[in-house]
C-alpha cells in the first residue's frame, strides 16, 4: 500500500522535473497566489479572534466540529481530541496554521527548524505563540515505520504540545499517521528537493529567512534593538585593520554611537570606518524560540 504512494510521489516529481522551467514558476507562482489569499482571510478573522476556518471564535470548542484552531487550547480541548484534528488536517496544514499563528505575534523569530540546532530528523520543527509551544517531529524511523505496534507501523510523526512550558501532549502519546497524499508529497520531496521544496509561504521561520536572503541585505535592512535578548537575528561585525595600520577606540566608539543614533546595526555601517574592513556574520538571535528536544540529546545556541 505505502509502496504505491511512494511510488505516486516519486512519479510526480519527475513529472514537475521535466516541466520547462516557465511552466514550474507559473505553477508556483499560482499557487503562492492561492496562498496569500488564504493567509489574507486568516489575519482578518485572527485580528478580530475568530477562527478563518470555521469563522467561530478562537475560544470556542464544538466536540462535533473538529477544528485547527482548537490547537490555541480552547476550554474543552483535552489530548485525547488531538487526532480528530489530525486526521482531518495532516501534517502539513496543521504545521501551515500554527506557523501563521506565530508569525501574527513576531514575525519569524517564533518558529525554529534549523537545522543546525536539530538533531538530524526528516522534519522537526518548534512553533511559538504566547504561552504555547508545538513541536513536530518525524525521524527517518518514523517516517519507514516502527514495529512496535500496530499504529506506528505506519509513516507516521510525532507531536508535542506545552503550555506555559508545561506539558500538555507528549511526543510519545501519539503516532498520527501521514495520508497517502502527505506520503507522495514527502517522497517527490525526498527525490527532488529543489523542485519540491517544503516551503510554508507566510509562515517562514527563521531558518527561512537566513537562507533566502544574502547576508548584505540582511545588515543593510536591520535595525539595531534595544532589547538585544529578544533578538531574532544576530549580527556580529569583526573589524580588522588594514595591514600596518590601527583603529583607535575613539574611532569605534563614534560608530557605536551613531549605529544607536540612526537606530541602525553596527555591521551596516562598518565601511565606514577608516583604514580596516569589516566583516559580518549573521545568525540565529537569542529571541528566537529554542527547538523542543524529542531525545535528550541538545545543542545549546
Ligand atoms: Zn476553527
Ligand atoms: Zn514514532
Ligand atoms: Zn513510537
Amino acid at each position: 500500500m505505502t509502496e504505491d504512494t511512494k511510488e505516486k510521489g516519486r512519479r510526480y516529481a519527475q513529472f514537475l522535473e521535466s516541466l520547462p522551467q516557465d511552466d514550474r514558476d507559473k505553477l508556483n507562482l499560482e499557487s503562492l497566489r492561492i496562498a496569500e489569499n488564504e493567509h489574507k482571510n486568516f489575519r482578518i478573522m485572527f485580528r478580530a479572534r475568530h477562527c478563518y476556518l470555521c469563522e467561530k471564535s478562537l475560544t470556542s470548542f464544538y466536540l462535533q466540529q473538529p477544528c485547527l484552531h482548537w490547537l490555541l487550547n480552547p476550554k474543552g480541548f483535552k489530548k485525547e481530541h488531538l487526532p480528530l484534528i489530525a486526521e482531518k488536517y495532516g501534517f502539513f496544514q496543521m504545521q501551515s496554521y500554527l506557523r501563521w499563528v506565530a508569525n501574527e505575534e513576531s514575525y519569524l523569530k517564533n518558529i525554529n527548524d534549523l537545522e543546525d540546532e536539530g538533531t538530524g530528523k526528516l522534519f522537526e520543527v518548534t512553533i511559538k505563540y504566547k504561552k504555547i509551544e508545538w513541536s513536530f517531529s518525524c525521524s527517518e524511523n518514523d517516517y519507514l515505520g516502527h514495529k512496535t505496534t500496530q499504529h506506528s507501523q505506519h509513516p507516521h510523526y510525532h507531536l508535542q504540545m506545552r503550555i506555559d512550558k508545561r506539558p500538555f501532549i507528549n511526543y510519545s502519546d501519539f503516532h498520527l499517521g501521514f495520508s497517502d497524499y502527505e506520503i507522495a508529497t514527502i517522497e517527490a520531496m525526498k527525490i527532488a528537493p529543489n523542485t519540491v521544496k517544503g516551503r510554508f509561504a507566510f509562515g517562514e521561520s527563521i531558518g527561512d529567512f537566513l537562507t533566502a536572503y544574502e547576508a548584505e541585505d540582511i545588515v543593510r535592512s536591520s535595525l539595531s534593538t534595544d532589547a538585544p535578548d529578544d533578538a531574532a537575528i544576530k549580527i556580529d561585525t569583526l573589524i580588522i585593520a588594514d595591514e600596518g595600520k590601527t583603529i583607535s577606540g575613539e574611532e569605534i566608539y563614534a560608530i557605536y554611537e551613531k549605529s544607536k543614533k540612526k537606530g541602525v546595526t553596527i555591521a551596516s555601517l562598518a565601511h565606514e570606518m577608516p583604514n580596516s574592513s569589516a566583516q559580518t556574520f549573521i545568525s540565529p538571535g537569542p529571541g528566537v524560540v529554542d527547538q523542543a528536544p524529542r531525545s535528550s540529546r541538545k545543542k545549546k545556541r
